[in-house]
């Protein structure tokens, strides 16, 4: 019998799907695979690291789909990419936008797996939630995604492919020169840089479906792509990756990829964490909150987020709230707290705080000098939570669904 929170991460059946027609999808690959590739098919060592600096640019940096469009790329020689590589992105099964501007995809890969990416705009920022996995094998109980049967790791592709849908969305991809990356036809054009309003997209956290470090170099690839300053060039201070514990991963976590960490918590005793957050009864709360000390980059400037989903007579007390300031102060922890109002889903056995619980625990842990913001809910008009819209896409398609539950019993093997 599985014990939840005690299912080792379930590999990759496939790095990169194989695809009919032979070429490579270059979504998601680093300067220096993509380099790889290139000699691969073909190119000598300056030819091929001259064009994998060339491509990386139009790929991440201007969103190119095609390589035609790459003006610094002799005419004559893009046939030659064009024959051997594509440069794709993830299907779009559903997308939908809610009253508040909340943004919702259902996404596809291309060996027919579902996940999902929201895009939460507010007054000051735009934020991506990315998904790491389809599904998540860790069964926290208040969590939609956690009830799903098939899991699988997404590759670095299927994950920085997210982030160049949605800047394909919002339109947020620079035209215009390509002064510093002159070679031999610069035939581009000189429309203007960043439109002036600045870009919607500007946070990223990794809070969609799946634990991010059970899935942790695929999501560390993906974030190298995403942070590199030629690509999407988003600062490491925009981006947070939400674990639900995963101790051993947490120190690679901060030296490997650097970004700010929050810690889905949720509960401050054994009991009810180990019921609510399962892989507690693996990794316990103490545990949790040393690796949390030792993250390396934390500090007063840069805090730890604490997540807590609020639960109806569960995790809610006053005794709860004055116990999660106890263990900040004793650990040290540069943190602040999340408080989350549970977002219910059919079938969901808890229910959420009343907003005047909410309210008395936030004060008590701000009164404690500990910031501890409510977070507003969002899109709850189009299921917005975690892992809604594909159980809502799944219904229509049970014979789909038979199928992947096939599929996930022969990857288990
Ligand atoms: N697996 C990672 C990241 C994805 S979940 C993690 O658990 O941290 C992102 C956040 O949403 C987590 O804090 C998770 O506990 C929370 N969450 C999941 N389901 C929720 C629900 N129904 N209502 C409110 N928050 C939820
Ligand atoms: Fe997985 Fe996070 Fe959901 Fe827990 S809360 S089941 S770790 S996605």
């Amino acid at each position: 019998m599985q014990i939840p929170g005690h299912i080792d991460p379930v590999p990759v059946p496939r790095a990169i799907t194989p695809r009919e027609d032979g070429r490579v999808d270059l979504l998601g690959l680093s300067r220096e695979q993509i380099r790889a590739e290139l000699e691969t098919a073909g190119l000598d060592a300056k030819q091929a690291k001259l064009r994998a600096k060339q491509i990386f640019h139009w790929l991440y940096h201007r969103g190119v789909t095609d390589f035609d469009a790459m003006t610094d790329i002799a005419k004559a020689q893009r046939p030659f990419f064009a024959e051997r590589f594509v440069i794709g992105r993830p299907q779009v099964v559903e997308a939908q936008v809610s009253s508040d501007g909340t943004r919702k995809w259902l996404l596809r890969s291309d060996d027919g797996q579902d996940y999902e990416m929201v895009f939460i705009p507010d007054a000051d920022r735009g934020t991506l939630c990315v998904s790491s996995q389809v599904g998540c094998t860790l069964n926290c109980r208040f969590c939609h995604t956690g009830t799903m049967r098939l899991v699988r790791n997404l590759t670095p592709g299927e994950i920085v492919g997210q982030v160049m849908l949605a800047r394909d969305a919002l339109g947020e991809w620079p035209r215009g020169s390509m002064a510093s990356m002159s070679d031999d036809e610069n035939e581009d054009d000189d429309a203007p840089q960043y439109s002036p309003d600045g870009r919607m997209l500007t946070n990223i956290v990794m809070m969609g479906m799946g634990e991010p470090l059970y899935n942790f170099e695929n999501v560390r690839d993906a974030l190298k792509v995403v942070m590199d300053g030629d690509g999407l060039a988003l600062s490491k201070r925009r981006i947070t990756l939400s674990t639900s514990g995963v101790v051993p991963m947490m120190a690679r976590a901060g030296e490997e990829i650097g970004v700010n960490l929050a810690v889905s918590l949720h509960a401050v005793s054994k009991d009810i964490r180990d019921e609510i957050v399962p892989i507690n009864r693996k990794y316990g709360i103490e545990e949790l909150l040393s690796a949390c000390a030792a993250y390396p980059g934390a500090n007063n400037a840069r805090r730890i987020t604490f997540e807590y989903v609020m639960l109806k007579d569960k995790n809610d007390s006053d005794e709860d709230a004055r116990e999660l300031v106890r263990l900040i102060k004793k650990y040290k922890l540069p943190a602040k707290v999340n408080l989350i109002p549970f977002n219910p889903w059919p079938g969901a056995i808890y229910e959420c705080s009343s907003p005047e619980r909410v309210k008395r625990f936030s004060d008590i842990i701000f009164e404690a000098g500990i910031s501890a913001p409510v977070r507003t809910p969002r899109g709850r008009d189009i299921a917005a939570a975690c892992g809604q819209l594909k159980t809502q896409a799944q219904k229509l398609s049970r014979a789909e669904l038979d199928r992947l539950a096939e599929e996930k019993q022969a990857a288990l093997g």
